[in-house]
């Protein structure tokens, strides 16, 4: 029997780990073997530079900082199991946690950190470009210099559309919109700040088919979905915001999750509508997703897990 099992490996289950561990928990975290078709060390993984986390003045890779986060969680006396779990069982106390493997395991306390996996519409040319001028998170990567001063394209219509091409007027000469449908699904306040920003400009009924470039990307094909016609667009980003899918299948209802799939949580704490599991991290933040903030709902998580074992 466990005291503490976490699944999960970004850097909400980690800082959870780190935590625990040093809390004498001797906490089991199931890492993940490409759960999701991510690998272990979650979405920082798949990305090059962070110049926003706290500590790392000259930036780090995003596969480097999380390798440092396993080794630290190692380090207090964490183990880490390279296995997927495939279900759960939250009828009755304890939880029980079985993998992909069919092993199953018993504990008193769970973290889920399964985070989620940002949308990629798989168009021909998309894995080349991959963090290559496209990217699934402005906030991210805007800053980056392939991006200064030239014209990018966000794809979505939705709040986080607005708010990522917003943010790149800091850095492009142009923000293309480019929009599935003729009306924005963002709040009206959002769509606002859209209309208002002579920077953007919206592109309609229009989506990219095809990315173009050498070694970055240098254009797309995009298609009129009014008129059917395909036609090229010189630009040197591409940025998805057409939502996010939280990693919380596996859980098949035994936790209240909100209309979107993510769990929901009690405000200003990482407590589920299950006493004893509690959930950090991406899986249950549909608005900040940054490393720091998962990090930080993580120690959260930690923390409270402690004081239930405590109670109980
Ligand atoms: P995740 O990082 O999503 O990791 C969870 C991981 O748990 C999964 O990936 C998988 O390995 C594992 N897992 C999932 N399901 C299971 C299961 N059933 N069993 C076992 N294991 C499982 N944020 C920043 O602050 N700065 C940046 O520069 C930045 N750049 C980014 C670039 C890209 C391309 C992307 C996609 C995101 C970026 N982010 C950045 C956002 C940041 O990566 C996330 O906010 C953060 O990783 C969320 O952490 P998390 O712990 O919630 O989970
Ligand atoms: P949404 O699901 O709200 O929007 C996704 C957008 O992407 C939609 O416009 C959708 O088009 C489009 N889309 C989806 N799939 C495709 C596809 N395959 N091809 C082309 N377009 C596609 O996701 P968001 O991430 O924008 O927002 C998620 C939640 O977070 C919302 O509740 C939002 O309000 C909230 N949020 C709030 C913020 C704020 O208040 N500042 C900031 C960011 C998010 P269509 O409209 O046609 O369906």
């Amino acid at each position: 029997m466990q005291e503490l099992i976490i699944i999960g490996s970004g850097p909400s289950g980690h800082t959870a780990a780190i935590y625990a561990a040093r809390a004498n928990l001797k906490p089991l975290m199931f890492e993940g073997m490409m759960a999701g078709g991510i690998a272990a060390g979650g979405q920082l993984t798949t990305t090059t530079e962070i110049e926003n986390f706290p500590g790392f003045p000259e930036g780090v890779s995003g596969p480097e900082l999380m390798e440092r986060m396993r080794a630290q969680s190692l380090k207090h006396g964490a183990r880490i199991e390279t296995q997927t779990v495939e279900r759960v069982d939250l009828s009755r106390r304890p939880w029980r946690v079985v993998t992909e493997e069919g092993a199953s395991f018993e504990a008193k306390a769970l973290i889920i950190a399964t985070g989620a996996t940002a949308r990629r519409m798989n168009i021909s040319g998309e894995d080349k470009f991959w963090q290559r001028g496209i990217s699934a998170c402005a906030v991210c990567d805007g800053a980056l210099p392939i991006f200064r001063n030239k014209v990018v394209v966000v794809v979505g219509g939705g709040d986080s559309a607005v708010e990522e091409a917003s943010h790149l007027t800091k850095f492009a000469a142009k923000v293309i919109l480019m929009h599935r449908r003729d009306e924005l699904r963002a709040s009206k306040a959002m769509q606002k700040r859209a209309f208002d920003d002579p920077k953007i400009e919206i592109m309609w009924h229009t989506v990219p088919v095809e990315a173009l470039g050498e070694k970055f990307l240098s254009g797309l094909k995009v298609r009129d979905l009014k008129n059917d016609t395909v036609s090229e667009l010189a630009c040197n980003g591409l940025f998805y915001a057409i939502g996010h899918q939280p990693n919380t299948a596996f859980l098949s209802g035994q936790l209240e999750l909100d209309e979107m799939g993510y769990i929901k949580t009690v405000p200003g704490t990482s407590q589920t509508t299950v006493p004893g599991v509690f959930a950090c991290g991406d899986v249950q933040d549909k608005k900040y997703r940054q490393a720091i903030t998962s990090a930080g709902s993580g120690c959260m998580a930690a923390l409270e897990a402690e004081k239930f074992l405590h109670e109980h």
